[in-house]
């Protein structure tokens, strides 16, 4: 039997894979014609927060002024990253 002893790695902090995701909004599709039946859109391509995160600007687009829900929801690109702590594994896109 040759068991190696003497040997011992330390790893309680096993590196876990997180999934990022970062979402992008794209044109506005708000009707602002809606209140004379017509359809006709502000023609802003993509939504930019006017104001941080956490605040209500962070919700509206600083170009259209309209609510981030207008915009066409697109998930851009889904990455799988190793971090050894989670709990601090926040990614700023
Ligand atoms: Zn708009």
């Amino acid at each position: 039997m040759g068991v190696k002893r003497g040997e011992q790695t330390y790893s309680s902090s096993t590196p876990s894979s997180c999934t990022v995701r970062s979402v992008r909004y794209g044109e506005c599709q708000k009707n602002h014609a809606a209140n004379i039946g017509g359809y006709a859109v502000d023609g802003c391509r993509e939504f930019m927060a006017s104001g941080q995160e956490g605040t209500s600007g962070a919700l509206k687009c600083a170009a259209c002024g309209c609510h981030r829900n207008f915009h066409r929801r697109e998930v851009e690109t889904e990455v799988s990253i190793l971090c050894c702590d989670p709990i601090h594994c926040i990614i700023e896109w």
